[in-house]
């Protein structure tokens, strides 16, 4: 079925710049969850968090015999500190998969238990030209990078009595920017691009009065990057769409501009049924689209189906540059994947 509804732009944008200004590393996510809540309360639908704090939107729909899943995960990379070193900087264990050469110079903020911010950043253990030989080559990786705060700091001591300590929670400065030309530049854009576009698909059901063809029931994940997010999901399930950033770059057909529609990726082939509703959909409605195989990639569909869940399942989102580094989508993908989603839901 073709769906000529319209997404509200301006609403779509600032709710992405809101929630990719926001930190959640994965593990540290109960605040953005309720960010969330409160962004979608106006909107009247049922919100619920599971045990391990992810959140679940129920959208009630024509038909409540059938349950469609649909989930897109708000964690993201991150780290946390490992040790003080003598020195009064801070060594640190990664949280995924960040490409970590992309971290060398980048801002930062440790949380203390206690809750209080310090900023930092990371560099490399031989951080200057005009004294270590090896500063240009020098690997950038965990063993030879530290995180330099931005405090009077000269020995572990003076850093323990600021309250920091192994354990805490470092954020990476997300340098959220959109630009006039319509690119969105953040980090974390790997998946709150995606969560971004649902919050503004239930926008457009709100303010349109579109009732789902089945019940709906969105999940908010958390600890997707580190492979459990969706893990546990409601029973009632019986398919479920991950939407998670698209994959760019090789021999991929996937665009800035496009919704990506997954074939396969590391986990394994995706359900074909559902993948071809996809498809068919997208050229229905005539949307800027890629079907393409993800060489280094799981989902949240993947987590579910491998704790057991009885679903069929796909996975589509919109197409990220540089995932895992410094991420940029343009707003041109986030439209055509909740047009693909209105498609597919209604
Ligand atoms: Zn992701």
């Amino acid at each position: 079925m073709k769906s000529n509804f319209s997404v509200n732009k301006e609403f779509l944008l600032k709710t992405a710049k809101e929630i990719l200004e926001f930190n959640s590393p994965t593990g540290f996510c109960f605040e953005i969850m309720d960010k969330i809540e409160a962004i979608i309360k106006p909107f009247g639908y049922n919100f619920e968090r599971n045990n391990k704090g992810c959140g679940t939107i129920t959208v009630e729909g024509k038909n409540n015999e059938k349950t469609i899943g649909m989930c897109a995960h708000v964690d993201t990379l991150g780290a946390m500190v490992r040790s003080i070193t003598p020195s009064g900087n801070l060594k640190f264990t990664i949280l995924g998969g960040p490409i970590l050469p992309t971290l060398d110079s980048e801002y930062c903020t440790i949380r203390t238990r206690e809750g209080k911010l310090y900023s930092g950043t990371f560099l490399s253990t031989s951080p200057a030209a005009h004294v270590f030989e090896d500063s240009k080559s020098k690997p950038r990786d965990e063993k030879n990078m530290e995180v330099r705060i931005d405090e009077i700091v000269n020995c572990k001591e003076d850093v323990e009595k600021l309250g920091i300590g192994v354990g805490d929670f470092i954020f990476i400065d997300p340098k959220t920017t959109i630009t006039e030309s319509g690119f969105i530049k953040s980090r974390f854009i790997d998946d709150k691009g995606s969560v971004a576009a649902i919050i503004a698909l239930l926008e457009m059901m709100h303010r349109e009065n579109l009732k789902p063809k089945n019940t709906v029931k969105i999940i908010i994940s958390t600890y997707e990057e580190v492979g459990h997010g969706s893990a546990s999901i409601p029973s009632d399930i019986s398919e479920m769409i991950a939407v998670d950033m698209g994959c760019i770059g090789d021999d991929l057909s996937c665009t800035e501009y496009d919704v990506s529609i997954c074939a396969k990726d590391s986990s394994g082939p995706y359900d074909y049924n559902m993948t071809t509703e996809l498809i068919n959909l997208a050229k229905e409605n005539n949307l800027s689209y890629a079907v393409d195989i993800y060489p280094m990639y799981g989902s949240d569909v993947s987590a579910a189906l491998r704790a057991g869940n009885d679903i069929r399942g796909a996975l589509i989102g919109p197409g990220v540059h540089a995932s895992h580094g410094m991420e940029r989508t343009h707003v041109n993908a986030l439209e055509n994947t909740i047009k693909l989603l209105s498609a597919y839901l209604i």
